[in-house]
């Protein structure tokens, strides 16, 4: 490891302020993380030094911010070990990338009755861009439910897949209960049956290494801002096969080949997926993210934030009344609990009023919340400049605001 503690919390300026007079403790990174001066100089240095529109013009400009930003379509192929860059597209943000599968994919492969297997613990963004498309082609949903301990009831996968099933949609990592989901069985299973998986790695990459080809997944997608880059910035990851015969997303420069008002051709992949002008500052920056991820290494991340769950799990446990949900063996830095009688608001208002930032709500995740009969939770969620020490605040914080509430 490069980097000590101390070392990876100055990368954040952020986390000098303070709150209301007490010093931050940011746990609200499975919402967004925040962003090391590496990330906030990048996107200064390409807005200063040499920023123009890419993949156009002959000038200099313009050629080193393609550079750039063709070099950091490596670096994502290379973290999550994709087979070619050209299987790595750019979005916003997951939730464009969910969408953009869910339209084009639709568009070619889903007919009416055809069936969409969506976890039960599944964000929103990875359940209503299916929803709208089965809805457009009057195809099915198929619910793969979650067990009471927050995990996924795999073993009926095969009762679930039908003649008609077309796609199953799975989180890697689940943003309420931190359950990291057998991905590879899940698409051994789906293959079986040739049966295509797009797995959602929002909550993942920030915490666990990931290589797509060994875990044979047909799509994966992620958000830059949840793994310490820029917002405004996602990566949606496709298998070649996939994404050559699928349609074009949207229309408009870049996306094509020749335009001419009878007839337009379009580009290869992955440009015929990436529409308009990208985020080209934010795309850039996101290698920094990339390289300081590599730079600290997931063996340090891993063994830290499991240290934090561990500790902070542990700790919460003893509180009387309280329930944590999600309870895998395997799980990353997210945890979701509920105090008997107090409502995860007042909480969560309490708690940020001593300098402590947490998420309140249903974490949109609706169908789970009803799998559990809440109307929501507290969550919190670990990043690399979390330590045991703020762990310590958050409790005796959390039994403060508990005893005021109570
Ligand atoms: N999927 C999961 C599991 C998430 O946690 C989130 C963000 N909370 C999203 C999708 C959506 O990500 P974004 O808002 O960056 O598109």
């Amino acid at each position: 490891m490069a980097y000590d503690i101390d070392t990876i919390r100055s990368f954040f300026p952020i986390l000098k302020q303070k709150v209301y007079d007490k010093p931050l403790i940011y746990f609200d990174n499975a919402a967004t993380t925040q962003k090391p001066v590496q990330v906030l100089m990048s996107l200064e240095r390409t807005q200063n030094d040499f920023y123009g529109n890419i993949h156009r013009a002959v000038h200099y400009m313009a050629g080193k911010a393609t550079e750039e930003f063709e070099m950091v379509r490596k670096s994502v192929q290379q973290f999550i070990n994709a087979g070619s860059s050209d299987e790595i597209i750019f979005t916003k943000g997951t939730t464009e990338s969910v969408n953009l599968v869910a339209s084009v994919f639709g568009e070619q492969f889903i007919t009416p009755g055809s069936e969409i297997i969506v976890s039960e613990m599944e964000h929103h963004s990875n359940i209503v861009p299916w929803q709208i498309n089965a809805l457009r082609k009057g195809a099915n949903i198929i619910k793969l439910p979650v067990s009471e301990t927050g995990e996924l009831q795999t073993g009926i996968l095969p009762d679930l897949i039908s003649p008609k099933t077309r796609l199953i949609a799975v989180t890697h990592v689940s943003n309420v209960l931190g359950t990291v989901n057998p991905i590879s069985q899940i698409v051994e299973t789906a293959h079986k049956y040739d049966v295509p998986v797009f797995v959602d790695g929002a909550q993942a990459v920030q915490h666990l290494p990931v290589d797509v080809q060994a875990l044979d997944v047909d799509f994966y997608a992620f958000s830059a801002h949840k793994m310490y880059g820029p917002n405004g910035v996602g990566v949606l990851y496709g298998k070649r096969k996939w994404l050559e015969q699928l349609p074009p997303y949207q229309g408009g420069g870049e996306m094509i080949s020749e335009v001419s008002f009878e007839k337009t051709t379009f580009s290869e992949i992955p440009f015929k997926f990436e529409a308009g002008t990208p985020n080209i500052a934010g795309v850039i920056a996101l290698g920094e993210s990339i390289e300081l991820l590599q730079e600290i290494g997931f063996e340090y991340i891993m063994k830290q934030e499991q240290e934090l769950l561990s500790y902070a799990t542990r700790q919460l446990k003893e509180m009387e009344g309280l329930r944590i949900y999600g309870e895998a063996p395997h799980k990353s830095g997210v945890i979701s609990f509920n105090i008997e009688g107090i409502h995860p608001f007042d909480l969560g208002t309490m708690l940020d009023k001593m300098g402590v930032a947490v998420r309140t709500g249903s974490l949109c995740a609706e169908p789970l919340m009803d799998f559990f009969n809440i109307s929501g939770t507290l969550r919190i969620s670990f990043g690399i400049y979390n330590t045991k020490d703020e762990v310590d605040h958050f409790i005796t914080a959390l039994k403060k605001a508990t005893q005021m509430l109570r």
